[in-house]
């Protein structure tokens, strides 16, 4: 039997913090993930488009390490 070793570790896109939906700042209407997440998966400093059902504002959100990974921040 072949044993391959696995040196990547698998990240499970289930364990991705991007929200599909935010709520818009400005009307409160639902703003919808327009980004694709990138096979490897998001990175902070990726820009993510949001487009607001409502106003049809376009919200680009950069993001930062704590989004991704919300043990990164102490929270609060
Ligand atoms: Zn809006």
């Amino acid at each position: 039997m072949w044993r391959v070793r696995d040196t990547v570790t698998p990240v499970s896109p289930a364990e991705s913090t991007v929200p599909k939906t935010i709520i818009c700042v400005d009307c409160g209407g639902t703003c919808h993930l327009l980004s694709y997440e990138p096979d490897e998966g998001f990175e902070p400093g990726d820009i993510v488009a949001f487009r607001c059902a409502d106003c049809l504002d376009r919200w680009d959100i950069e993001l930062a390490a704590e989004d991704l990974d919300p043990r990164a921040g102490s929270g609060d």
